[in-house]
């Protein structure tokens, strides 16, 4: 089989790590079944498992109704009332789009014809001479265009000479109470058909049984059709007779929330309302809802109009909503959205480990109160489950000195200063595997250890005095200086102690584990069992076995070994054991899938 398809033929899976904790176990299956328990709910109260539809509709009203109205008229100079009746024609005006509108209130400027007049007077229009007005101009706000003079309106009032619809409107306040204020008593049918495009559905909101005579009632007939405009306004909390006067905007809205699964089909609309304009308004900032439109007629083949302010209230329907059957990709979308919610449990309980773990173990802030047993089991936990790993920089260097039982990691460069002074950061010894060490040909006499004092000190028994010509740096006196070249000495000018004592390389285990040449032999020909080793390429095979022996004993995992960094006794001590005939000792290098990974 060719490479590439082996490589695309396999599979990748998670190893994971399994906690045989009661305590664990238990949050996690308390968030399981809370969130199945969430899951499932939210699918069934918002039918999640269905493909849902917007409704598209056509709406049809009829305003239905008669209205008194005692309109005052002034006739010969005096005040008159007169009665007259309004119907559907006389109050309702055709609007675009889904909305009606009823008339509730209106201002008559009656017998207008085209011709010259004086403008109503305001503030802007008075005038007290000609040079006031300017012929020609026509202001948004006034009636018509001025002819350039100012004429006298009533009395002392003079404004500016318009030629507009005379008489102009004068503006006036909106009748108190409404003239059409019956009109809360009107009703109207509202007959909505509504589609499913996707669903193939039509419906509407007449019933088959539908009773003529019936009155919408949010609780008694919820379903009828029919709304008396008082009731409208009850509903929403706002007085008839008060929005009459000025007029306003008012929501009808039909919601359909059908489901049109066979077993549990619903498919019935719903009323609300909803005043739309704003009621809070100051009365002074353009309240309500008013236009202007005029009746023509001819008087004596002059052409006149009557001019009506028209105050009312606009009712808007709006139908929206949505239709739902059942279907399996919303489903398996629904389903495939919550699987992350169950990894909640991992990440809460990964939180309380990690939280339980540093937070109070590792900053000692209970040194050895009762919870820090639990602590210590969430530490246990987090060393199973995380592996700490540095970037592995040209930079990085871990020493360990044998009088230390944490080893220590420096991550910068060294600039002229010898390796042994510089601090670096403390990190724990990886733990030692002793099925690793078992192997190991060690010779068992191996004496009882003293009481009272550190087995691994122990063993550093012949004390050697420090010689005169060891570094100023060495406090085990086996050190020597560095033969690198200037600028890379300082890199092994270390030593095994941070404190003045016994040597490492005198211990009885670097005889056995670093310097047993049969040891060595074994290691190399563990590797390959075939290995002839010649004079020449002997000496330097256990060199470097005996460099990576001690690397591996004292710094416990490989990856801190390939950058761990000898002590110049244990160095030396190597190199005399297993000398190099001619030339000079290259040193420490970097691994050398550093360089490759660093090369461009
Ligand atoms: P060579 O045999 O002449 O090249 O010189 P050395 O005896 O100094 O051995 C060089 C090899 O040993 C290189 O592969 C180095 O990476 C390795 N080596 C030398 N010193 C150290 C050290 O302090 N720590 C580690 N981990 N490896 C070292
Ligand atoms: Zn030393
Ligand atoms: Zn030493």
């Amino acid at each position: 089989m060719a490479a590439c398809c082996r490589d695309i033929l396999q599979y990748e899976t998670d190893k994971t790590i399994q906690i045989q904790s009661t305590n664990f176990g238990a949050i996690k299956w308390v968030f399981h079944v809370i969130v199945f328990s969430y899951v499932s709910f939210a699918l069934v109260s918002d039918k999640l498992y269905q493909r849902k539809e917007s409704v598209i509709s056509s709406v049809h009203t009829k305003v239905k109704g008669v209205a008194e109205v005692k309109e005052e008229i002034i006739e010969n100079g005096k005040k008159k009332v007169v009665p007259s009746i309004f119907d559907t024609a006389d109050y309702t005006f055709p609007l675009q789009g889904n909305s009606f509108f009823v008339m509730t209130n209106f201002l008559k400027t009656e017998d207008q014809k085209q011709g010259l007049c004086a403008e109503y007077p305001t503030r802007r229009t008075l005038c007290y001479s000609d040079k006031s007005c300017k012929k020609g101009w026509m202001d948004p706000q006034s009636k018509g265009i001025q002819t350039g003079r100012c004429i006298v309106y009533k009395g002392n009032q003079k404004t500016c000479e318009v030629y507009a619809w005379c008489p102009t409107e004068a503006p006036e306040e909106a009748p108190r109470p409404a003239l059409l204020n019956s009109a809360k008593n009107f009703t109207v049918f509202i007959k909505n058909n509504i589609d499913f495009p996707g669903h193939n559905y039509t419906t509407r909101n007449i019933l088959p049984d539908f009773n003529k005579t019936c009155i919408f009632h949010k609780t008694k007939d919820p379903l009828c059709p029919i709304f008396r405009l008082g009731d409208i306004f009850q509903e929403t909390g706002d007085n008839f007779s008060e929005v009459a006067i000025q007029g306003g905007i008012m929501g009808i809205e039909i919601y359909w929330d059908c489901n049109l699964d066979r077993w549990f089909h619903h498919c019935r609309p719903q009323y609300r309302f909803r005043r739309l304009d704003d009621k809070i308004t100051n009365e002074t900032l353009h309240p309500g809802y008013n236009f202007r439109y005029a009746k023509y007629y001819k008087e004596n083949n002059v052409e006149k109009r009557t001019l009506i302010k028209v105050f009312g209230i606009r009712f808007d329907i709006l139908v929206f909503g949505t239709g739902g059957k059942f279907d399996i990709i919303p489903l398996i979308v629904y389903i495939g959205s919550t699987l992350s919610y169950f990894g909640l449990a991992t990440v809460f309980i990964d939180f309380l480990i990690n939280a339980y773990s540093s937070a109070c173990c590792r900053s000692f802030i209970y040194p050895c109160c009762k919870c820090c047993e639990g602590c210590r089991v969430n530490e246990y936990y987090n060393r199973k489950k995380c592996e700490v790993i540095m970037e592995p920089k040209r930079t990085l260097k871990y020493v360990s000195f044998v009088d230390e039982s944490h080893i220590r990691m420096v991550d910068e460069q060294l600039l002229g200063r010898s390796l042994q002074d510089v601090n670096g950061r403390k990190v724990p010894r990886p733990l030692m595997d002793f099925t690793d060490l078992s192997r190991l040909p060690l010779s068992p006499p191996v004496p009882p250890p003293i009481p009272g004092q550190p087995e691994e000190m122990q063993l550093l028994k012949e004390v050697v005095t420090p010689t005169s010509n060891s570094p100023n740096w060495c406090k085990c006196g086996n050190c020597l200086p560095s033969q690198l070249p200037k600028n890379r000495q300082c890199i092994e000018e270390l030593c095994c102690r941070k404190e003045a004592g016994a040597c490492i390389t005198t211990s009885a285990l670097f005889r056995e584990l670093v310097l047993s040449r049969r040891a060595l032999q074994l290691l190399l020909l563990y590797q390959e069992p075939l290995l002839a080793l010649d004079e020449d390429s002997a000496n330097r095979r256990l060199r470097h076995c005996a460099y990576r022996c001690y690397a591996t004993w004292r710094f416990g995992s490989q990856d801190l070994a390939d950058f761990a960094i000898l002590p110049s006794c244990c160095r030396w001590r190597i190199r005399n054991e297993f000398p190099k005939s001619e030339g000079q000792y290259s040193g420490f290098k970097s691994p050398c899938w550093l360089d490759r990974a660093e090369q461009p």
